[in-house]
């Protein structure tokens, strides 16, 4: 495993994560205000780019959740 650093394009915090080895590219969530980002390993392998994550339209709802419990 290696050390992905990136900074938020929303809040400017850094954050890291840890990705394996071999891995060029990932996706993470800033600690600081939660914007999901997309980060790929940049000319230096510790200091990834990184570019928002915009919510696909219908896509995966991330946590929220149908529910259906009033179906009789
Ligand atoms: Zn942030």
């Amino acid at each position: 495993m290696k050390t992905a650093e990136w900074q938020c394009t929303a809040c400017d915090a850094t954050n890291r994560r840890l990705v394996a080895d071999g891995a060029t590219s990932a996706t993470d969530i800033c600690v600081t205000c939660h914007m999901p980002h997309r980060i790929e390993i940049g000319e230096r392998p510790v200091r990834w780019t990184s570019s928002p994550l915009s919510p696909l339209p219908g896509g995966r709802g991330g946590r929220q959740r149908e529910v259906s419990v009033d179906e009789a």
